[in-house]
């Protein structure tokens, strides 16, 4: 069997979890969005079923598909509905969503409901993607306060650049949040991942982690007051085999993107880009072989890397050789990769992943 393997430690997703709620100091919804960043939806949310205070995904689809596999908590669509034809079955499967356009509103108003909509009003309060203006959600809130149709809200924003810890953005759209809300009833939420590691001043009644349940730290390389206590939850690993032994000069791979500069003995490992490993990682990207430091060496084809043995004396076939995970972590390799610790995971394919209960020992 091709010994490429995504370990998903899920005892370490159950730990950030925690984190993220205690940081928050209220409700946390676990962000399982994108089948769970690339950790697999239905794992992750079985693992937090008995932790969590509900769920986020982008879309229907999304929650439709951990409905059917039994998940009971509450999810909310982040995205919200793109079709007034949702509507009926975000009432049939119990689901929540934000609520970000005028369109949306009125659509809401129209239907008939057999129970109560659960409903994320959401401001744009400088993101400038999703969301209501100031005006249209202090209108969109009178209105949708006074139908029966509709359940007490929460009051919701999104952050642009909390990762960015010396930008004045945050706190202006902190500013513009509390202005759109202030005298209204309902519940709030603002703080993403970067906010609860980032920003202990902005806290809301519930907190919407993402990145960091799956222990990436998002300010890296700030040095964060949290960093240290996230726990990564992938780790993306191989093997080696095959190991050659080039002389001086000689090229290797695709394109010679690398030549020896001294003999070398060059492993070949099964994980590529068809994997979800970057294919664009240089020269000298770090992996553990048999956990020890090592780097990348060569262009990174569809199903295969090499990396540098000739400091490895005593790897060789059958090595170990971890592409991410404690490390390098997602967050270390990203930007040598030219890529984000966001869509590592994301981009993992064809690796079958397993779960774990315990820590890997
Ligand atoms: C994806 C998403 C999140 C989670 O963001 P992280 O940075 O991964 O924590 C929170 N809120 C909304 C609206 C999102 O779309």
């Amino acid at each position: 069997m091709r010994p490429a393997q995504a370990l998903i430690d899920l005892e370490a997703l159950r730990h950030n979890y925690r984190l993220a709620r205690k940081l928050g100091g209220g409700k946390a919804l676990a962000v399982i969005k994108a089948d769970a960043y690339g950790h697999g939806a239905v794992a992750c949310a079985r693992a937090l079923e008995q932790d969590a205070d509900g769920f986020g995904v982008a879309c229907i689809e999304e929650a439709l598909e951990l409905r059917r596999a039994g998940i009971t908590r509450p999810i909310l669509l982040l995205e919200g509905f793109f079709d007034a034809a949702e509507l009926p079955l975000i009432v049939e499967h119990d689901l929540w969503t934000a609520v970000a356009s005028p369109w949306q509103v009125e659509a809401i108003a129209a239907f008939v409901s057999a129970a109560p909509l659960q409903l994320w009003l959401k401001l744009d309060s400088g993101m400038h993607r999703l969301g209501l203006t100031l005006e249209e959600f202090r209108a969109a809130h009178a209105r949708l306060s006074a139908l029966p149709q509709v359940a007490p809200m929460v009051l919701m924003s999104h952050l642009a650049r909390a990762d960015e810890l010396d930008s004045p953005r945050t706190l202006e759209q902190l500013a513009m949040f509390e202005r759109a809300i202030a005298g209204l009833e309902g519940e709030t939420s603002l703080c993403n991942s970067p906010a609860l590691l980032g920003w202990p001043q902005l806290r809301s009644d519930w907190v919407r982690p993402g990145l960091m349940l799956y222990g990436a730290d998002p300010l890296y390389p700030q040095a964060g007051p949290h960093a240290g206590e996230l726990r990564p939850v992938m780790t993306l690993q191989s093997r080696v085999i095959a190991v050659r032994e080039i002389a001086t000069g000689e090229p290797l791979g695709y394109g010679a993107r690398f030549v020896a500069p001294r003999p070398t003995r060059v492993g070949v490992v099964a994980m590529g880009y068809a994997d979800g490993y970057p294919q664009f990682a240089p020269n000298g990207t770090p992996v553990l072989i048999d956990g020890v430091d090592g780097a990348l060496i060569g262009r990174v084809s569809m199903d295969m890397l090499t990396v540098d043995l000739t400091d490895h004396p005593r790897a060789g076939v059958g090595s170990l050789v971890q592409l991410w995970g404690d490390s390098p972590t997602l967050s270390e390799l990203a930007p040598r990769c030219n890529t984000s610790a966001y869509r590592l995971p994301c981009s993992l394919k064809r690796t079958p992943r397993v779960y774990l209960q315990q820590q890997p020992s």
